[in-house]
């Protein structure tokens, strides 16, 4: 728990959140300003700072991550059209909040990927 870390705050229930799935280790909630009719972001409960950390510092949780990311589109009924998973990390990417977290975007086609 990092008390000036947004989605610590989400996990210790100090902020709501919608939250779609949950593990153990894992917590998936809606994001506040959705850019696609589904659209989550699934975070582990620990703090990392980005993806690049968290894959460094603990491999089988980032796994987790992604397990949960595939749970979250089955639940959401993205099995048939598909989703996309993004990790934003470092300056370029416009990473706000430095806590991992992948958005997992979907319900409609999504167009291509930004260069
Ligand atoms: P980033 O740009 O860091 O990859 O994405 C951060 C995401 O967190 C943004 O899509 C933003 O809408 C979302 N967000 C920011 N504050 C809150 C909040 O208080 N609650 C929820 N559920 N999402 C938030
Ligand atoms: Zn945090």
């Amino acid at each position: 728990m990092t008390n000036d870390c947004l989605f610590c705050r989400i996990v210790a229930g100090e902020i709501p959140a919608t939250v779609v799935h949950e593990t153990d280790e894992t917590l998936a909630f809606r994001d506040i300003g959705p850019k696609a009719p589904v659209h989550v972001l699934v975070i582990p409960k620990v703090h990392h700072t980005d993806v690049s950390e968290l894959a460094v510092a603990d491999p089988g949780l980032a796994g987790k991550v992604l397990a949960a990311c595939a749970a979250v589109a089955a639940g959401e009924g993205l099995g048939e059209g598909g989703f996309r998973v993004i990790f934003n990390s470092g300056p370029h990417s416009g990473q706000e909040v430095f806590h991992v977290h992948a958005h997992v975007l979907g319900g409609k086609p999504l167009g291509p990927m930004v260069s």
